[in-house]
């Protein structure tokens, strides 16, 4: 990999999402916070786009999984049961030489000895656990009887609240609680923009199961996930699947896969399945005393199920599909010149704004008022764009760059003035094979919406 180019294309990347709105820095007036971003008009478009789909597929298209939506704030118990406030924590050093703070496990190892990857240098204090909670207080008073939590990940409400959605959902094993939203972990060295974040979101399912599933639906989950990331537009071939070894693996884990992205930084995991066995119910239920076993109706047997867990980065998977998107090529501007086009390739699933109407000039008044015809029949169906400004070459090239894969231009033919079999048709362009086609208005919704589902 040419890693120069790559730091360049992650530098207009970066550069490109803060130009046209996908993500700004947090608190940018004040100098930012360092691991902390904002999503801008098209980012959260994005971002909504690809958890609406998870949810879609995850929850919405099947029988056996249902949905929660669980509070950040959690009883203290909670994490001292799952072993988050004992063991959530990474070994880190010190560089007394450039005063880094570093992840012990990216050091660079040069024949045994271990150097900073800042500065190169080789005084570095021992590692010391350092843990990723963030602690608050609830309440008024700020003493160890009120210390909690934000959570570092989404999947301990659904643990916890396993035995109460059992009882409404009456659903049977193997069977699923989906759940997407916040997590805050105070990574030590939050870098690659928004890849490594304090604060992201989580899309998680629990899948319970009986122990002999276990292994066979780990397997099954890593397939149908690698199956999502094609379907939202990420290749296989820059999809990578590592076993994670016996070392590395949780203790309680029978079996982990990640599933990995080339970014332009190298390869790095987007999403972790893990079958967890009974791990994570068995705790909560030594710790509340309360019971969270399942009752076979038919062998009439009580057990704690096991659990498989895809666990995925809606902040690593909106980076993975604009790292992807992005592209550049040649396209004639308006005097026929070519020019380098910038173009984010979205799968039009994806895509944060679906479709553009523009009327070929801003000045005719019947041009302007059938384009905003067009902009009412189409909205309720999906996000539409109107531009009216500048010249129409550069109107779509404004729509490639934030990755619009479909622009609708009103013309005279529209109007019926050059030919009465062209009026109320309007040129239908692609945004990646820049080819036009003409379509009756009447017909633009239904085949908009096929293209997008
Ligand atoms: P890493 O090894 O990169 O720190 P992890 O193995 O600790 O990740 P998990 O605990 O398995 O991550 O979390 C599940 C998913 O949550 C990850 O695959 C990733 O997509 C996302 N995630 C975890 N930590 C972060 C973070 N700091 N910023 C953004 N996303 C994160």
């Amino acid at each position: 990999m040419d890693s120069k180019t790559d730091a360049q294309r992650m530098e207009k990347i970066v550069s490109l999402c803060k130009r046209r709105g996908f993500i700004f820095q947090s608190s940018e007036i004040y100098g930012g916070l360092n691991g902390c971003w904002d999503y801008g008009p098209l980012g959260v478009e994005l971002k909504r786009n690809l958890k609406n789909y998870w949810w879609r597929v995850m929850v919405h298209e099947r029988d056996d999984i249902v949905g929660m939506d669980g509070s950040i704030l959690m009883n203290r118990a909670v994490w001292k049961a799952s072993g988050h406030e004992d063991t959530f924590s990474d070994p880190m050093v010190d560089c007394r030489s450039c005063k880094a703070r570093l992840r012990a496990d990216q050091l660079i190892d040069k024949k045994g000895v271990k150097q900073c990857p800042n500065c190169g240098g080789k005084d570095l204090t021992e590692p010391r656990a350092f843990n990723l909670m963030f602690k608050t207080y609830v309440g008024a008073t700020e003493d160890e009887s009120s210390v909690t939590y934000l959570r570092p990940e989404t999947a301990q409400a659904i643990f916890v609240q396993f035995k109460n959605v059992l009882e409404v959902s009456r659903k049977k094993l193997p069977f699923g609680i989906a759940q997407i939203g916040k997590a805050f972990r105070n990574e030590i060295n939050p870098r690659n923009f928004t890849f490594r974040s304090r604060e992201f979101e989580q899309m998680e399912l629990e899948y319970f199961c009986r122990a002999e599933e276990g292994m066979q639906l780990l397997e099954y989950w890593k397939e149908e996930r690698l199956k999502f990331y094609e379907n939202i537009g990420i290749p296989r071939e820059k999809l990578h699947v590592k076993t994670v070894s016996d070392e590395e693996r949780a203790f309680y884990s029978k079996g982990t896969y990640d599933i990995e992205y080339d970014f332009p930084f190298g390869r790095q995991e987007l999403e972790g399945v893990a079958y967890r066995t009974d791990y994570d119910l068995s705790q909560h239920q030594k710790a509340s005393g309360k019971s969270l076993e399942y009752f076979d109706e038919e062998t009439k047997q009580k057990f704690i199920p096991h659990v498989v867990e895809p666990s995925a980065g809606v902040d690593r998977t909106v980076l993975a599909l604009i790292c992807e998107a992005y592209s550049e090529d040649e396209a004639p501007d308006e005097k026929g010149k070519m020019e380098t086009r910038i173009v984010l390739r979205f799968h039009p699933r994806m895509a944060p704004i679906k479709c553009a109407v523009f009327p070929l000039l801003k000045n005719k008044e019947q041009l302007v008022a059938k384009a905003k015809e067009i902009v009412d029949l189409l909205r309720p169906h999906m996000s539409i764009f109107y531009d009216e400004s500048g010249a129409i070459g550069r109107r779509y090239r404004r729509q490639d760059e934030i990755g619009t894969p479909f622009g609708v231009t009103v013309d005279f033919e529209t109007l019926g003035e050059k030919d009465r079999q062209l009026q109320d048709t309007v040129t239908l362009r692609d945004r990646d094979s820049m080819k036009q086609e003409r379509v009756n208005i009447s017909d633009l919704a239904q085949l908009l919406s096929r293209r997008i589902a």
